[in-house]
């Protein structure tokens, strides 16, 4: 479902909001000539004024989380209608499509399901591929659907491909620079911060690539589960449910990053200052 790039954006977003950031707030607040040009808050309030400006983007990603861990527990418990496993409906689709050349493997961890298109090969985690739950069948068609998007050179995974390399480099690199760029005042500081908040603007155009990607391959599953006859209409529903909760992180991924960067624009424009 998630796929590993994405989860390794992710964590490295999350890494970061984590650890560097109030590393970033508080060498802010300590060296703030460079910053605000002449304002001084200090810590206290440059944490503050983070967790205010990121605390919407948080709650929609708890949210979010909350709503794909209880859709999926609800839906991997209720069995589909044909009694047909997560690796027999991805085989079906992949056959449908004349892709008959992708294998389909087992691996373990949870939500580690993901197309290789590099083996030509769909890999399940162990409680989708022997599954014959709704949620089991809307996770395989879903991964069916990013591989039958390799093979249609559909345009958006061809773009996320090609990007992938720079932003990886500006999501690593980016917060480093607006760090470093704390520590000295004036023009340089100032450069190296606007320069390291472009840098890790590029973590939030691999996300919102990423958006249709992914609305794309539940689509296709989700009209295969529709449209083959084979399945009632309750797994077409219940694998909806599924499908739409676990995009929905993807979108409180993109939020939280654009709040991010708002965050530093705002703070690096001088924009909020209270002592006008
Ligand atoms: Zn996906």
């Amino acid at each position: 479902m998630i796929d590993m790039f994405v989860q390794n954006v992710m964590n490295v977003t999350e890494a970061f909001m984590g650890i560097s950031d109030p590393v970033v707030n508080m060498v802010a607040g300590l060296y703030s000539d460079g910053f605000y040009g002449g304002y001084n808050y200090g810590y206290g309030y440059g944490y503050f004024s983070y967790l205010i400006f990121m605390l919407p983007a948080l709650l929609l990603g708890l949210w979010a989380q909350f709503k794909v861990k209880g859709t999926f527990k609800k839906y991997n418990k209720i069995s589909n209608s044909r009694k047909m496993t997560g690796a027999q409906a991805a085989r079906m689709i992949l056959d449908r499509n004349n892709l008959s050349y992708i294998k389909i493997e087992p691996i373990s961890g949870e939500l580690t399901d993901h197309y290789d298109p590099q083996d030509y090969v769909i890999r399940l985690s162990s409680s989708v591929y022997n599954s014959t739950s709704i949620g089991a069948i809307g996770v395989a068609a879903h991964e069916a659907g990013h591989a039958v998007q390799h093979a249609e050179e559909y345009a958006p995974i061809k773009l996320r491909s090609a990007i992938i390399p720079v932003c990886n480099f500006g999501s690593k690199v980016g917060p480093i620079m607006i760090l470093i760029g704390c520590l000295f005042a004036g023009g340089f500081g100032r450069s190296l911060i606007f320069w390291g908040i472009v840098l890790f603007s590029l973590v939030a155009l691999f996300q919102l690539v990423t958006l249709p990607v992914e609305f794309n391959a539940s689509n296709r599953a989700l009209a295969v589960i529709r449209d083959s006859g084979m399945f009632a209409n309750d797994d077409y529903k219940g694998a909806k449910k599924v499908l739409s909760a676990a995009a929905m992180t993807y979108v409180a991924a993109l939020v939280t990053s654009v709040m991010q960067i708002l965050y530093y624009v705002v703070r690096y424009l001088g924009v909020g200052r209270r002592n006008d």
